[in-house]
């Protein structure tokens, strides 16, 4: 399998090799050639498999036979993402695989100022990456055209869906021509899914390159039980016993994820928070700070970790499992990423053993467990109901997706379901 079999040009190869890929990955092997034919696809594909690099190289490609001069143009491709952090990182992706080219491309999500981004598409650019309510905000102010799409891509599109943009979706869809190509990748094939892929994609050509919610198999799983009062004293324990340098963490709610980068930091490891209520600049900086390894702990909610790519990242710990198991496809994907070994450990405490038997049943294996000597739980704890950090009630599993439509209701314009303030944060 090499590179140059895949058709693509001269300066797009040499931005990918001085990447320092020697060769394509599965689903970069399956879904190139496809995307160069112009057909629409339907992938499934997690978060660390060469995804992003899967459908930008053939996009640039596309966009490239056709160039246009100097001076405003209309957008050409959309990539529509379901959180900032992945608008960024696949913003981030095609203006490095891009950067031989004579293509312009910008990123617009919400929680920072809008003004640049007019500017920016005022000047014309030829790929835009966006999450959906910020595109929307643009589409109403008409600061952006979205009329000469050609080609759409949504990028974890299972993600979106589970964060109730399905409306949004819905109305991107309308600003676009009904002629154009269609990329989709998601890491789960919910039913939702496949109705979306009904009405959108084409005579698609269907890519799966690791089975459908496996676990990437460099992926070395592990779960320790522990009381939950011992929990932040065994993450210390384990991540000074270890010499674990970068290690990421998951917290259920964005209070204990603050909560917890506090205490670690009590305990002398550097830390820092990432989740939805920090600002833009703040959650940057957080991450800037972790990649260069100024931070040895980031903590982070499920949501706020969504599209972090950090290379070879070794460990990640889920300090609370997720109340919904594919959840834990998704964090652990943070790990083990494009064939680096990676190691996965669960702290588990007697409250959370249903929503571990969720995750095996969903994984079809149970996950090994060793106990830490001196941490053994103590059997007269007696479960309690987990909490959902989203108002304190019990754990949502249903409906994961049900509270980004809080505060919708349904006699709203979409002026005022679009203005910032009305509308509900979407980051956890
Ligand atoms: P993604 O699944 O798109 O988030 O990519 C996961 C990671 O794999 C990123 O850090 C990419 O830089 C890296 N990557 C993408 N393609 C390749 C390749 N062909 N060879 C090695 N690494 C790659």
């Amino acid at each position: 399998m090499s590179f140059e079999s895949l058709g693509l040009s001269a300066e797009i190869m040499r931005a990918v090799t001085e990447q320092g890929y020697s060769e394509p990955t599965p689903i970069q092997f399956q879904a190139i050639p496809v995307i160069l034919q112009g057909k629409d696809v339907l992938a499934g594909a997690q978060t660390g498999t060469g995804k992003t690099a899967g459908f930008t190289l053939p996009l640039l490609e596309l966009l490239l036979k056709h160039a246009q001069g100097k001076g405003r143009r209309p957008v050409r491709a959309l990539v529509l993402t379901p959180t900032r952090e992945l608008a960024a990182q696949v913003g981030e992706s095609i203006e490095t695989y891009g950067r031989h080219l004579p293509l312009r491309s910008t990123v617009i999500f919400g929680g920072v100022k809008i003004n640049p981004q007019i500017q920016k598409l005022r000047h014309g650019v030829d790929v835009l990456v966006a999450t959906p309510g910020r595109l929307l905000d643009h589409a109403q102010q008409k600061t952006v055209d979205l009329s000469h799409v050609e080609i759409l891509v949504l990028d974890e599109a299972d993600r979106m869906l589970d964060m109730g943009f399905i409306h949004d979706i819905r109305r991107v869809l309308k600003l676009m021509p009904r002629e154009r190509q269609n990329l989709l990748f998601s890491a789960t094939y919910s039913n939702k899914i496949k109705q979306l892929a009904n009405d959108l994609l084409n005579n698609p050509e269907l890519i799966e390159v690791a089975r459908q919610n496996t676990t990437a198999e460099t992926v070395d799983q592990v779960i320790y039980p522990v009381d939950k009062k011992r929990k932040r004293e065994l993450l210390s324990h384990m991540i000074g016993s270890k010499n674990w340098r970068q290690v990421l963490v998951f917290t259920r709610t964005k209070h204990g994820a603050n909560r917890l980068a506090k205490q670690l930091e009590k305990d002398g490891l550097t830390a820092s928070a990432i989740h939805g209520n920090k600002s833009q600049g703040a959650r940057t900086r957080a991450l800037a700070g972790f990649k260069r390894g100024d931070v040895r702990v980031l903590v982070a909610t499920d949501i706020a970790a969504r599209g972090l790519d950090i290379d070879q990242l070794p460990h990640v710990v889920n300090f609370e499992l997720p109340n919904v198991p594919e959840d834990y496809v998704h964090r652990i994907g943070r790990t083990g990423r494009a064939g680096n070994e990676g190691e996965a450990a669960s702290l588990v405490c007697v409250d959370e053993h249903g929503l571990l038997r969720d995750i095996e049943r969903l994984l079809k294996r149970e996950i090994s467990k060793k106990v830490i000597p001196g941490y053994e739980v103590d059997p007269s704890i007696k479960a309690e109901p987990v909490k959902s950090g989203r108002g304190g009630g019990k754990a949502g599993r249903k409906h994961p997706g049900k509270r980004a439509n809080r505060g919708r209701g349904r006699g709203q314009t979409s002026a005022s379901k679009r203005g910032s303030r009305s509308r509900p944060n979407r980051m956890s």
